[in-house]
């Protein structure tokens, strides 16, 4: 039922109701908890990858890439996470931080944390002789796919709003993807590509319905705590829209403690969006209820329903974890702020964590070790920050 590779062993489990499943191809989401799932509600019956290992069969220098289940082999040739971890001075005095740290995965090669995800799926479809992806994205996930998806030689079918920033149509073509612009919401793409999957032979990469879009992101926290030489933060703060690389940033920590590494999950801080605060919400009400139109700038965490919502909201209530949530005016502030105090340019979108880092910083002891995780590149949407800049 297991797959084993080296040491470790690994299988799914339903999120929900702790249902246990083989880690194949066909297998997205629990048969069980997904016959509950209501129209217009984040995805029931989410997976995640359990492992298991005696930590001493782990070699000293383990990285990474040996908790993937996923064999090293499969992976593409790209060079994707061991992203750095800036320890800004200027910003640590302003701010009176002295461990502030910026986690820069725009440094990723597509210029956002979604290649982790990516990675992980173009080495699962390689293992498996799968040829072609399918994936619907608001711009990172697709044009990150269509990158890692050249490096593995793997064809990639990408359904993207038209309304995504420039860049990211232009990176996703750039590479080769077989790109298909949806008039309409990412909502509305995301339903095209599992309609076009009842036909067609292909991988969902489909952030959060695949489960090793999850487990793909949990290496971020890996690295963070070899980073910080084997310890685990105070504070995480997480930019979030569809709430996977929060579930994923859980599962490193999570591993880690199960494997005896740490003791405990950092507080993580969810920050959204004022005009998409789905999971903001529903932390606040105990449960998601009926979907609100997303409007914010930040795109890449403009989403309606979130996908991986319902993982997220679990995982936020069990480590006792907040959300907060941020103005499209406080996200352009803290993107120049970062930008002009640092030296890191970051998308509206990554700028939110370190919005929210701003206006939490009150409520956390000036000791702490604090982690902004920056999720994905300046020059990927340049549109806002021009305007901010005063030039058109
Ligand atoms: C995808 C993305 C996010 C949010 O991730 P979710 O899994 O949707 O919560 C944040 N920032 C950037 C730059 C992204 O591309």
């Amino acid at each position: 039922m297991s797959t084993t590779i080296g040491p470790v062993t690994y299988h799914y489990r339903c999120h929900e109701c702790g249902r246990e499943y083989e880690i194949t191809p066909d297998r997205m989401r629990c048969d069980t908890c997904v016959k509950k799932q209501e129209k217009e509600r984040p995805l029931r019956g989410l997976l995640e990858v359990v492992l298991a290992l005696e930590p001493e069969a782990l070699p000293p220098d383990w990285e990474p890439i040996d908790l993937l289940p996923v064999e090293r082999e499969w992976f593409p040739s790209i060079p994707v996470g061991n992203t750095p971890l800036w320890e800004p001075a200027r910003l640590r005095e302003e701010y009176g931080f002295p461990l502030l740290y910026l986690k820069d995965d725009g440094l990723n090669p597509t210029g956002s944390l979604k290649d982790r995800a990516s990675w992980l799926v173009s080495a699962f479809a390689r293992k498996h002789g799968i040829r072609r992806i399918v994936v619907a994205s608001t711009g990172n996930a697709g044009s990150s796919m269509a990158g890692v998806g050249a490096a593995a030689g793997l064809e990639v079918r990408l359904y993207l709003p038209a309304s995504a920033p420039p860049a990211k149509i232009a990176q996703s073509l750039q590479y080769g993807a077989d790109l298909q612009k949806v008039e309409g919401t990412y909502d509305e793409a995301f339903a095209l590509s599992l309609e076009y999957l009842e036909h067609h032979e292909g991988l969902s990469r489909n952030t959060g319905f695949n489960p090793l879009t999850i487990e793909g992101k949990k290496t971020v926290s890996l690295e963070i705590f070899r980073q910080l030489g084997g310890v685990v933060p105070d504070y995480v703060f997480v930019s979030t829209g569809d709430g996977v690389i929060i579930s994923g940033v859980y599962r490193g920590f999570e591993d880690l403690v199960t494997l005896g590494f740490a003791r405990k999950v950092p507080q993580i801080i969810c920050v959204q969006a004022e005009g998409s605060a789905a999971i903001a919400r529903a932390m606040e009400l105990g449960a998601f209820g009926p979907p609100v139109r997303s409007t914010t700038l930040a795109d890449s965490i403009s989403v309606d329903v979130p996908a991986g919502g319902a993982f997220a909201l679990g995982r936020l209530k069990r480590h006792g974890g907040i959300a907060l949530t941020v103005s499209d005016d406080e996200i352009l502030r803290a993107q120049r702020t970062l930008a002009a105090g640092s030296g890191c340019f970051a998308e509206p979108a990554s700028a939110t964590a370190f919005a929210g880092f701003l206006r939490h910083r009150q409520e956390i002891p000036p000791e702490s070790r604090v982690v902004v995780l920056l999720t994905g590149n300046g020059l990927k949407d340049i549109a806002a920050a021009m305007r901010v800049s005063g030039e058109q």
